[in-house]
C-alpha cells in the first residue's frame, strides 16, 4: 500500500511534467472509486478542458489543483497507481479507470486492481473536510509537542501511528520501521511513552519517512513511481517482513504478530 514516501515520490515525478497542462480528453470506466462524485458525467465535466495549476500531497492523497478553483483528489488506497505515459493510451487494461489526455499528448492514468482508492473533485475549501487527516509529519511546523498531543491515547502506539486522523501518511511498513528506529515496542500503550521516548519517536518518524523518500519509496508488489519505475526502500528494511530473521543490531530473532488486524514486525530486545 502506498504510504507517504511513495505518494511524495509520485508527486515529485509528475509535478514538473503535468503542472500547467490542460486535460483535453477524459475517459472514465465506472467503478466504486468514483462514488464520492454525483456521477461519472459530472466528474468528466469538472475535469475536461481544465488546466492543472498545482500538485500537492496530503497524507497518502494527491491533490491536483485546477484552474476552475476545484481540486481533483486521488487517494491511492491499497493498490492505486498513477502513471504518466508519453503518448495517448488506447487502454484495454481492465484495471485502468481514468485516463486524462493532456494538451501535450501525454496521458495520465489511474489504475487500481483492488479498487479501494478514491477519485473525486471538490472545491479547494472542502478538501480538508473530505480527507479528515491529522498533521503532516514532515511539515516544518510539526513539532514533538504536536506528536505528544495526537498520541495522548491508551491505544497501542502501532495502531495510532497508522491512524490517518491522528497523523497523516504512515501505514504498516513505515510504522514498523519507525518504531524499530525509535526503540519502542509496538504493543505499548501510547500514553505510557515517556517524554524522552516521545522525542525519539518524533525524530524516528521524520528520519524514516525522509529516508523512504530518498530511496523513492517501497515496492513490494504494486508500487511504481510516476514514470512506472519501482522504489528501493524495500532493500533497506530493518524489521518489516523480516520475521524469523535476526536483528541487524543485536542478532535476536525478529518477531511477527498481528496488531489491530495488521502484521507487525519488531525486535523484542531492541524495542522496549
Ligand atoms: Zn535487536
Amino acid at each position: 500500500m502506498p504510504e507517504l514516501p511513495e505518494v511524495e515520490t509520485v508527486k515529485n515525478d509528475l509535478s514538473e511534467k503535468i503542472v500547467g497542462r490542460r486535460m483535453v480528453e477524459i475517459r472514465i470506466r465506472p467503478a466504486r472509486i468514483f462514488r464520492r462524485n454525483s456521477s461519472g458525467a459530472s466528474l468528466r465535466k469538472k475535469l475536461v478542458e481544465k488546466k492543472i495549476t498545482g500538485l500537492e500531497r496530503r497524507g497518502k492523497a494527491l491533490l491536483f489543483t485546477l484552474d476552475s478553483g476545484e481540486v481533483l483528489v486521488i487517494r491511492l488506497g491499497m493498490t492505486g497507481q498513477i502513471m504518466l505515459s508519453p503518448e495517448p493510451v488506447r487502454c484495454r487494461d481492465k484495471h485502468t479507470y481514468l485516463i486524462a489526455t493532456l494538451d501535450d499528448g501525454c496521458a495520465l492514468r489511474y489504475r487500481d486492481i483492488r479498487k479501494f482508492g478514491q477519485v473525486f473533485v471538490t472545491p479547494l475549501s472542502g478538501v480538508e473536510e473530505c480527507l479528515q487527516m491529522g498533521p503532516e509529519p514532515l511539515h516544518d511546523r510539526f513539532r514533538a509537542s504536536h506528536l505528544e498531543q495526537v498520541l495522548d491515547s491508551p491505544a497501542r502506539i502501532k495502531t495510532l501511528l497508522m491512524d490517518q486522523r491522528k497523523i497523516a501518511g504512515i501505514g504498516n511498513i513505515y510504522s514498523d520501521e519507525i518504531l524499530f528506529a525509535a526503540g519502542i515496542n509496538p504493543l505499548r500503550s501510547a500514553r505510557s511513552l515517556t517524554s524522552r521516548e516521545m522525542k525519539r519517536l518524533y525524530h524516528a518518524i521524520r528520519q524514516v519517512l525522509r529516508d523512504g523518500i530518498e530511496k523513492r519509496g517501497t515496492t513490494i508488489r504494486d508500487f511504481r513511481d510516476g514514470l512506472g519505475r519501482p522504489g528501493r526502500y524495500q532493500h533497506h528494511f530493518r524489521v518489516y517482513q523480516r520475521g524469523g530473521q535476526t536483528c541487524l543490531i543485536c542478532k535476536t530473532t525478529i518477531e511477527r504478530m498481528r496488531v489491530g488486524g495488521r502484521s507487525c514486525h519488531f525486535c523484542p530486545s531492541c524495542q522496549n
